[in-house]
């Protein structure tokens, strides 16, 4: 059986960038389905529920065909979410160091560079989606999926990612998702993604699940 993950911090954590219904009905409500529906799913196929997360995402096509969209959809709402939840932190403008603020400066050849098309990325997803930083070929390449769909699934490993769903940020922002992108990086926990970049350079996933 899937579980939810601890939050870690209180709901108010994130406040004023997210506010505190927002986090409560987007960890309980949101991500609580996810994972109570993947369980739902796979309770006929007891041999999906001793794989991990991560290999059902990779592996989608050894997935039965009858519950294939549903772990997609659960299996990759869960994984999103349990990778979204630590990557936050309030940090009032606290900034990428290290290798991955050189790398991340190398690449779009400044931080507010980086913010700017990362931003654009999110913005151009039409509906409902998330915004990802991976680490791929090489290279550090930004990218956008639909759903819950993530790089898993294709075979890239994020190290940074933003969900641009309206659960995210309606209550607080309405139709405003470049408002609360823009506040998003008031809430980013540079230390946990530049933990998660190191591994992910090194061909290893940036979570555990
Ligand atoms: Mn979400």
């Amino acid at each position: 059986m899937f579980k939810l993950p601890d939050l870690g911090y209180s709901y108010d954590a994130l406040e004023p960038y997210i506010d505190a219904r927002t986090m409560e009905v987007h960890y309980n409500g949101h991500h609580g389905a996810y994972v109570k529906n993947l369980n739902a799913a796979i309770e006929r196929y007891p041999e999906l529920s001793e794989k991990p997360v991560t290999w059902l995402l990779s592996n989608l096509e050894l997935v039965p065909e009858d519950v294939r969209t549903v772990v997609r959809n659960n299996g990759g709402g869960h994984y999103n979410h349990t990778f979204w939840w630590p990557q936050l932190l309030k940090n009032e403008n606290g900034l990428p160091s290290g290798e991955l603020l050189y790398d991340l400066e190398k690449t779009f050849g400044s931080l507010e560079s980086f913010k700017e098309e990362f931003k654009k990325v999110a913005m151009a997803r039409f509906g409902s989606g998330w915004a990802w930083a991976v680490f791929h070929d090489g290279r550090i390449i930004l990218l956008s999926t639909p759903n819950q769909d993530n790089p898993i699934m294709e075979g890239k490993l994020p190290f940074l990612g933003l969900d641009v769903w309206e659960h995210a940020y309606y209550l607080k922002y309405q139709n405003r998702r470049d408002l609360y992108i823009d506040n998003f990086w008031n809430v980013v926990n540079w230390v946990e993604v530049e933990r998660r970049y190191q591994l992910v350079k090194e061909g290893k996933h940036p979570i555990e699940l």
